[in-house]
This record gives structure tokens, C-alpha cells and sequence, in this order.
């Protein structure tokens, strides 16, 4: 079995999911006292959000590369990047390291083609909805045509991502207003969307699939599974 490297902290909220998930999966398909064989790397998180709302995406590279360097050096086997917004600089942290960095966009994309969704929702931050690195990740590798909230439903979701998930709050109001936002884009009369990306690694703190009657995909989960399967669990 790899070892498998997280680099997390961004939130540690969501790297405790992964560090549960992880290992309860591991359990689930090994039994007994198994667990799982990993090494984490943890951000302060404080300074990666001001560097992510400075735009110094290079200060943040350099410091995932570092991070991955180190998680190789130590013995992992795999790569997880415990967020999907800084998968924005993946290309630069693979091409830093010989282990493989298993990209979070390819376990959504898989759980998407094995379901009946052809347009889901992207729920994330700004920066993953705004930005093509990840939208454009999903269209050239896995033709897979994601959608994503009007200007001020955005501005929501992130804030609610930033101000309260990240800082461990989940408050139902923010639950109501997730819900509406996946409501509209399902109604949408011209191009309705039919499942919805959980593409921020806490929004699974809010919301679970078991909300919704269409595919819901929760990145962290998927993410958490593919690494298992390639550890070799
Ligand atoms: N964990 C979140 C994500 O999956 C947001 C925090 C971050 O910016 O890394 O994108």
C-alpha cells in the first residue's frame, strides 16, 4: 500500500473530513484495525487566505510545491491537494514531484460520466467558479460542461465558504440559501441544470447528496475515495 500525502489545512475543517473519511474507509474495505498510512502536511490557512485574496498565486505555488516536496521526500506514494481552489497551480506542484498528485477534478469527472448529469452546477469558491482552471480542467479533459451561479449567488456561496464553513460555523439560513441557488439553476428555462459539484471541499459540512433527488457529487468524498483505490486500499 502507498503512503498517502495530504496537503491540507485549507480548511483543516474539510482535512478533518478527509483524515475521517480516509481512514473509515480504509476500515470499511480492509476491517479489523485498519487504518490508513498517510502524511499530512497543514497550512495556516489564515495566511493562505490573504495571499489568495492578494493574488500572489506564485507565493501560493511555491509554497505547494515545497509542501509536495516534502510529502515526497517523507515517503508518500500519491498526492492529495485537499482543496479544490488550489488546484489552480496542480500543473506546477505535479511537474515538482515524481509521485503522481491525484487531481480532484478527475474523481468528480469520473462520478459525473457514470451518472445521468450532462450539466451540473459548480458550487466553489470565487476563484474556482471565475477562473477556467478548473471549468476548463472539466471541458478539455473530461468534456464535461459545468455551469455556475449568477454574479451575486457567487459573491454568496463564497462568503458563506470563507466566513462561516472555513471557520467551522454551519448555520441553516446558509443551508436555505444554498438550496435555493442549486434550485434556480435546476429551473433554469433555457439550460437547466441537471446535478450539482460540491467543488469546495467543507460545502459537504452544509449540504449532503442525500438533499437533493438529482446527482450531487461531494469532491471531498470522491477525492478521499480515488486516493484509497490508488493507495491500493
Ligand atoms: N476548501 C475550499 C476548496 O475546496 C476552499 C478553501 C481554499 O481556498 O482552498 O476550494
Amino acid at each position: 500500500m502507498k503512503k498517502i500525502g495530504l496537503i491540507g489545512g485549507m480548511s483543516w475543517e474539510s482535512t478533518a473530513i478527509y483524515y475521517q473519511l480516509l481512514n473509515r474507509m480504509a476500515r470499511e474495505r480492509l476491517g479489523g484495525l485498519h487504518s490508513v498510512d498517510l502524511l499530512l502536511r497543514s497550512f495556516d490557512f489564515q495566511e493562505i487566505g490573504r495571499l489568495q485574496t492578494a493574488g500572489d498565486w506564485d507565493g501560493l505555488t511555491r509554497m505547494m510545491v515545497d509542501a509536495a516536496r516534502g510529502l515526497e521526500a517523507s515517503g508518500a506514494g500519491c498526492l492529495l491537494v485537499c482543496t479544490n481552489t488550489m488546484h489552480k497551480m496542480a500543473a506546477k506542484v505535479q511537474a515538482a514531484v515524481d509521485i503522481p498528485l491525484l487531481h480532484i477534478g478527475d474523481a468528480v469527472a469520473s462520478a459525473v460520466h457514470d451518472s445521468s448529469a450532462t450539466r451540473p452546477l459548480l458550487l466553489a469558491t470565487r476563484f474556482t467558479m471565475e477562473q477556467d482552471f478548473y471549468l476548463g480542467y472539466l471541458r478539455d479533459r473530461h468534456r464535461i460542461h459545468a455551469v455556475v451561479p449568477e454574479e451575486q449567488d457567487r459573491i454568496e456561496v463564497h462568503r458563506v465558504i470563507y466566513d462561516e464553513l472555513c471557520q467551522g460555523k454551519v448555520i441553516d439560513s446558509s443551508k436555505q440559501t444554498y438550496m435555493q441557488i442549486i434550485e434556480k439553476a435546476r429551473s433554469d428555462a433555457d439550460a437547466p441544470a441537471d446535478g450539482v459539484i460540491f467543488g469546495c471541499t467543507e460545502i459537504g459540512l452544509l449540504i449532503t447528496p442525500d438533499d437533493f433527488s438529482f446527482p450531487a457529487f461531494d469532491t471531498t468524498v470522491l477525492h478521499a475515495e480515488a486516493a484509497l483505490t490508488f493507495a491500493g486500499y
